[in-house]
C-alpha cells in the first residue's frame, strides 16, 4: 500500500508517527493509499527548514521571486492532465472540474508574477523640513495554511503563492482526504526553482493543527474549512498573537425576480447547484423565486434538468458530477435529506435510491430537489455540502432579501433580473461578501479579493488580490532626517505641520 509522507526541506519524506489515515477513491469506495500524520517532531523540523531558507528567500529580489512563479505557471501547464486527474481520484470531482480547480489556483500565481509592483511601498518626500517618510511593506516569516478537501489544488495555491511571493516561507497543512496534489505541487514549486526549505507540506490532523496554532515560530495562519474550525482557529492563533484569516461553511441564495429569464436561471442554477456535487462553498444551495407564478414556473423548468443530471466516476467524461468525497459525507447528505422530508419539505426529485452501476461501494449520492422549504428546516439551516437544491418561495423582493440578510452565513448570493434598479438596491444592501448580478457563483478572480462575511469569514482581509499582499505583508513606517536640523538642539514640543 503506497503511504504518502510529508514533503520537508525539499523532499518528500517518511511519517514517523506510527499513525496514518485512509485515502479513498470516492468512485470505488477503496482505500488507495495511507496518509502519514505528522508528530510534533516533524512539524518542527518543517519549522527549521523555514526558519533556516526564509532570510535568504526574503532578501531575494522580487523580480527573481516572481521568476519562480513563471516557471511554476508553465510546470502547471505542462502537469495539468496528470494533476487533474490525481486531484479527481482522491477528491471524485470530474476531471474537467479539476482542471478548473487547479486553473482557479495557478490564475493566483500569475496574479503573483506582479509582486514587484504589488509590494512597491510608499514614499513622501518632504514631510516635514528635511524629512523623507516611506512604508514598506516586509514579510511575516513563516506562515501556515490549513486547507479543505474540496478543492486541493486551488485553495493551496491561493495561500502559499502570495505568502511566498511576499517572501514569507510557507508550511501548508492540506486536508488528510486529498493530499496528493499539494504533495505534487511543492514537488513542481521547487523544480520551478523555489529553494528549499520555503514551501513544506506536513500531513495530519487536529494535532498538527493544534501544533501550528502553538508554534511561537509561525506568525501567520490561513484557514479555510467549515465554521466551527475556522471560528476555533481564529480564536486560537489570534490569543497567541498570529495574523489569522478564517474562512468558513456557506449557504448562498439565488434570487430569483419574476422579470428573470427563468430558462437562464434554471441552467444557472443547475450548474451552481449540483456541480461538483454541491461541494462548492459557492454552491448555491438554495433557490428563491419571488411570487407563486415564478415558483411554478422555475420549478417546471428545475425537475427535468435535475432528473437528467448524469452522475459517474471522475473517468467518465459525460459525468456531471461524480461521488462526494467519504462514506460519513453521503450519510450526512442523506440523513439530512430524511429530515427535510420530516420537516414537510417536498421533495420534488428524490435522488436517494440512486446506486451507481459497477460502483456499488462509491460514495455517490442521486440529485435532490426540495420544494417548499422554510427558514426552521435543518435542510436551510444547514450547510448540506451536498447535490440537493431547496426552493425556498418568497412573497417579495423583500421578504426573498430578508432571508440571505438573516442567515448565519454570508458567503456568495446572487439575484436574476433584468431590472437595473432591483439588482442595484440588492447589491447595496446585501449583507454577504460576493454579490453575483445574474451570475450564478460570483468568485471573484484572482487580482480581486475573495471572502465571505458573518459566519463564513474570521478576520479582516481576504484571500488573493490586493488583500493578499496586506495579509502576508507587516507595514514599516520609516521617518527619516538627514544631518543639519538634528544639530541645532534637542526638540521638546510634538512637531506639528502648519
Ligand atoms: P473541515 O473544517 O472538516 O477541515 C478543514 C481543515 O481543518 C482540514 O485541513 C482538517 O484537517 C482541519 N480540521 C478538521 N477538524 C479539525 C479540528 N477539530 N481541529 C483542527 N483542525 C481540524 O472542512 P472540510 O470538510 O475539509 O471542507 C468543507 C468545508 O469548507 C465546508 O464547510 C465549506 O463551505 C468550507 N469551505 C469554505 C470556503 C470559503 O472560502 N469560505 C472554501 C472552501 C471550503
Amino acid at each position: 500500500m503506497n503511504e504518502i509522507g510529508h514533503f520537508i526541506d525539499g523532499a518528500r519524506v517518511a511519517g514517523t508517527s506510527g499513525r496514518t489515515a485512509d485515502i479513498f477513491n470516492p468512485a470505488t469506495g477503496q482505500v488507495t493509499a495511507k496518509l502519514a500524520l505528522a508528530s510534533e517532531a516533524e512539524l518542527q523540523r518543517a519549522v527549521d527548514a523555514a526558519k533556516a531558507a526564509q532570510p535568504g528567500w526574503a532578501a531575494t529580489n522580487p523580480q527573481r521571486r516572481a521568476r519562480v512563479f513563471i516557471k511554476f505557471v508553465e510546470l502547471l501547464n505542462a502537469h495539468m492532465q496528470e494533476l487533474a486527474e490525481l486531484l479527481s481520484s482522491e477528491h471524485g470531482k470530474t476531471v474537467e472540474d479539476s482542471k478548473g480547480d487547479i486553473v482557479r489556483g495557478l490564475e493566483v500565481c500569475e496574479f503573483v508574477i506582479g509582486i514587484p509592483h504589488l509590494m512597491k511601498g510608499e514614499f513622501t518626500e518632504g514631510a516635514g523640513p528635511g524629512i523623507d517618510m516611506y512604508s514598506i511593506r516586509q514579510p511575516v516569516g513563516i506562515g501556515a495554511g490549513i486547507t479543505p478537501f474540496n478543492f486541493p489544488a486551488m485553495i493551496p495555491m491561493w495561500m502559499f503563492a502570495p505568502a511566498i511571493a511576499c517572501g514569507n516561507a510557507f508550511i501548508l497543512k492540506p486536508s488528510e482526504r486529498d493530499p496528493s496534489v499539494p504533495m505534487r505541487l511543492a514537488e513542481l514549486m521547487m523544480e520551478a526553482g523555489l529553494p528549499k526549505g520555503v514551501l513544506q507540506v506536513v500531513n495530519g490532523d487536529k494535532s498538527s493543527v493544534d501544533g501550528i496554532l502553538q508554534h511561537p515560530d509561525i506568525g501567520a495562519v490561513s484557514f479555510v474549512g467549515s465554521t466551527p474550525i475556522a471560528s476555533y482557529v481564529y480564536a486560537e492563533a489570534t490569543a497567541r498573537g498570529k495574523r489569522a484569516q478564517c474562512f468558513g461553511g456557506a449557504k448562498n441564495h439565488m434570487i430569483i425576480m419574476p422579470d428573470a429569464d427563468l430558462d437562464q436561471a434554471a441552467d444557472a442554477l443547475i450548474g451552481a447547484g449540483y456541480g461538483s456535487a454541491g461541494e462548492r462553498c459557492m454552491a448555491i444551495s438554495v433557490a428563491v423565486p419571488v411570487g407563486e407564478a415564478t415558483a411554478d414556473a422555475l420549478m417546471a423548468k428545475l425537475i427535468p434538468k435535475v432528473e437528467a443530471l448524469k452522475i459517474g466516476p471522475a473517468t467518465d467524461a459525460s459525468a456531471d458530477y461524480g461521488p462526494v468525497v467519504t462514506k460519513a459525507a453521503q450519510q450526512k447528505i442523506l440523513g439530512l435529506v430524511e429530515k427535510g422530508i420530516e420537516e414537510g419539505a417536498t421533495l420534488a426529485v428524490d435522488g436517494r435510491s440512486f446506486r451507481m452501476q459497477g460502483y456499488e461501494d462509491g460514495f455517490f449520492v442521486g440529485s435532490c430537489l426540495f420544494d417548499h422549504v422554510t427558514p426552521d428546516m435543518a435542510i436551510y439551516r444547514e450547510e448540506i455540502f451536498g447535490p440537493v437544491l431547496s426552493v425556498v418561495r418568497a412573497a417579495s423582493y423583500e421578504d426573498a432579501i430578508a432571508l440571505p440578510m438573516r442567515h448565519e452565513y454570508g458567503n456568495g448570493v446572487a439575484i436574476y433580473t433584468r431590472d437595473g434598479d432591483a439588482a442595484r438596491d440588492f447589491a447595496s444592501r446585501i449583507n454577504i461578501g460576493m454579490i453575483g448580478i445574474n451570475v450564478p457563483i460570483p468568485t471573484p478572480l484572482a487580482y480581486h479579493s475573495f471572502g465571505g462575511w458573518k459566519k463564513s469569514s474570521f478576520g479582516d482581509l481576504n484571500q488573493h488580490g490586493p488583500d493578499s499582499i496586506k495579509f502576508w505583508t507587516r507595514t514599516k513606517t520609516v521617518t527619516s532626517r538627514w544631518p543639519s536640523g538634528i544639530k541645532s538642539g534637542a526638540e521638546f514640543s510634538m512637531p506639528v505641520m502648519r
